[in-house]
């Protein structure tokens, strides 16, 4: 019986020598990861103010990102973004090329489906069309096609248009035939 007691203690003895919380945990003597965030679409300080439910936002964050080239759009105020059906998914249409006026059309369906960086770009592409007559020649943030694209191009792209190396207007007999294709 002694026996048994002199081990208890000696197995008591063992275990509170060998407490289990000096064991420091691995992560703790590792210094804080520095919190690296990758620039992107939805947390650039312009391009995430845009808000698919709220069509209007986007004129607000294209004239903050043309203002960065000091590029003042302030006094363009006949500014509409229609809701609407468009054919064959697509998601956008400028109406407004070649007049006084930016009409841009969205189908909302279409449109709330695209990712953040296409919505932007799609918006960037067709107030370009409205509010420089920009045709589709100049390529970059004007080529045809709207398409995903990856933050780092889209800010050089954005770039190439506000200072008018990527930039080709519209010609007047271009002009003319948009004018008649829009017309209501
Ligand atoms: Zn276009």
């Amino acid at each position: 019986m002694k026996k048994c007691y002199l081990i208890f203690l000696l197995l008591l003895f063992a275990c509170s020598a060998d407490p289990v919380d000096s064991e420091v945990p691995v992560d703790a003597v590792e210094p804080d990861p520095v919190e690296v965030v990758v620039p992107d679409y939805d947390n650039d300080p312009i391009y995430s103010k845009g808000r698919p439910n709220l069509l209007n936002s986007y004129w607000d964050v294209f004239k903050e990102s043309a203002a960065l080239y000091d590029i003042d759009l302030s006094h363009i105020e006949d500014v509409q973004f229609i809701s609407t059906d468009l054919p064959d998914n697509v998601a956008g249409r400028a109406n407004g090329s070649c007049e006084d006026y930016v009409r841009i059309l969205i189908d909302e369906t279409t449109f709330r489906n695209l990712d953040t960086g296409e919505q932007i770009f799609l918006m960037y592409h067709e107030l370009g069309h409205d509010v420089f007559n920009a045709s589709h020649d100049g390529g970059g943030l004007m080529a045809p096609n709207i398409r995903s694209i990856e933050y780092n191009l889209f800010q050089t792209e954005v770039s190439d248009f506000f200072t008018k190396v990527d930039f080709i207007e519209w010609t007047d007999e271009e002009c003319e035939i948009i004018r008649g294709l829009t017309d209501d």
